[in-house]
């Protein structure tokens, strides 16, 4: 969801050509690395409830397979461009790579807005979108997954239309779908948790104790609810969250000092993570600019909503007191903004390492899929918090060897792995 002039492509380039510089990363290896393998632009005709008939945009970019299977997921929204699918693909592929699971990258979307659509115009479009990649997707080939307003419902449709396709069951096409239909327990947790299981990490290297800690979030969805549970778990207070109000087209911060009650918020929450703003006001919470969540004098910040918040011009905003950010929300950053983080020596954990605990736990799905045979809860989440906690720790020990910021030890691991992937091959 690229907004104004911002292009969310370029500035996955732009990284990219940072940590290439320093990697001395050859033109070759550069070329393939910096745009995607292959991208599709299709489209989708839907039978609406009313009997038109309406054309939806959709989008397939798989950035990198050297390493496995392409990986990552469809998000339906209004405002979605080819040219964030793509940045998100690039992305994935450094997520896969930096937590070492064997898969690519890739990224799907759709051009439509759920809130406006019955529950049977969204199946039809989920179909439709596995009508027109069903040879370009596939368990061996891109595995899809839920992302931004698409859910385990979503990806069951799009399973059942390519089971029908192929007359077979296939249930590695897809993760993230509802336990009992070969899902896996811990997923829904798993990008929320896997945020914080990072964010313990770094609050240890910092000599910080989690129950002495405060933080405020961007976003009240899938990622931002789980992070804040399990934060709440390990003691920390979280003092603010925001969300994106349907009704007014803008977004609120949700303000209560002594910490917001996460059941509560819940219990107030639409499906899209939108916090009923009246309610909020009845149960105490100063309800704020979309901003504000940004100006808590808190330690942590999460964005856990969209790409692009922390950028030159709010960058400017952010407290003195806040000492980690730790990315949920993919691309939340901007480069320019990065550059006054790491004077101003705030800890940054990249996106792509601090939520790829969805990705971790989807490979996990496949690995229980391919066996027919699943973990407990448990059994998921322990071996999530191994791989989170060992990725971090590759990523910290290389930044304090070499003096770097942790985005950039991030991308030198990442980026190192599929080069090598793409070289041994033979692509470069
Ligand atoms: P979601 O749809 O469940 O929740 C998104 C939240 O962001 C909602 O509360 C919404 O109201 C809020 N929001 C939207 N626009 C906003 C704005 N302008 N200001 C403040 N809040 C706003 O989505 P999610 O699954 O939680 O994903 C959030 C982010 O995390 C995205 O960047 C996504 O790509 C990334 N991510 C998600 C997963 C996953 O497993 N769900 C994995 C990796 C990364």
């Amino acid at each position: 969801m690229a907004t104004g002039s911002f292009n969310p492509f370029h500035m996955a380039q732009k990284q990219f050509d940072r940590a290439a510089d320093v990697l001395k990363l050859d033109q070759g290896t550069r070329e393939l690395l910096r745009n995607p393998l292959r991208e599709y632009h299709f489209s989708i005709p839907v039978r609406m409830d009313d009997g038109s008939v309406k054309v939806f945009k959709g989008f397939r970019v798989q950035h990198n397979d050297a390493r496995g299977p392409s990986k990552g997921g469809i998000r339906f929204h209004p405002q979605e461009t080819v040219d964030t699918v793509k940045a998100l693909s690039m992305w994935m592929t450094w997520k896969c790579a930096v937590v070492d699971i064997p898969l690519g990258g890739a990224k799907g979307g759709v051009i439509c807005d759920p809130h406006n659509l019955s529950m049977r115009e969204q199946e039809q479009i989920c179909r439709g979108w596995v009508r027109q990649l069903s040879r370009d997707v596939g368990p061996n080939t891109d595995v899809p997954a839920p992302d931004v307003m698409t859910s385990a419902q979503h990806m069951l449709w799009m399973l059942d239309e390519y089971e029908t396709i192929y007359r077979e069951h296939k249930p590695g096409l897809i993760t993230g779908k509802p336990v009992g239909m070969g899902g896996s327990l811990g997923r829904t947790e798993a990008t929320g948790y896997g945020v914080i299981y990072t964010l313990r990490e770094a609050l240890k290297e910092l000599g910080l104790i989690p129950e002495k800690t405060t933080a405020s979030v961007q976003g009240f969805g899938n990622v931002s609810q789980y992070a804040i549970e399990l934060y709440n778990l390990i003691g920390g207070k979280v003092v603010c969250v925001s969300c994106w109000d349907q009704t007014d087209q803008t977004s609120y911060s949700f303000v209560k000092k002594d910490g917001i009650d996460l059941a509560e918020l819940r219990g107030i929450t639409d499906r899209f993570g939108g916090i009923d703003k009246d309610k909020a006001r009845d149960k105490g919470y100063d309800v704020l600019d979309g901003g504000e969540w940004l100006k808590q004098e808190v330690d942590v910040l999460m964005p856990c909503a969209l790409e692009n918040q922390i950028s030159a011009d709010t960058v400017v905003d952010i407290p003195k007191s806040v000492k980690v950010i730790a990315e949920g929300a993919n691309g939340p950053t901007t480069p320019e903004a990065d550059d006054i983080l790491k004077e101003r020596g705030i800890f940054v954990i990249p996106d792509f390492l601090a939520n790829a605990g969805g990705v971790t736990c989807s490979y996990f799905e496949q690995v229980q899929s391919n066996m027919n045979y699943f973990w407990e809860k448990d059994e998921v989440l322990g071996k999530l918090d191994l791989k989170m906690t060992a990725a971090f720790q590759a990523v910290v020990d290389l930044a304090k060897k070499r003096d770097l910021f942790m985005r950039d030890a991030a991308y030198l691991i990442a980026i190192n792995r599929v080069a090598q992937s793409c070289k041994d091959r033979g692509w470069v």
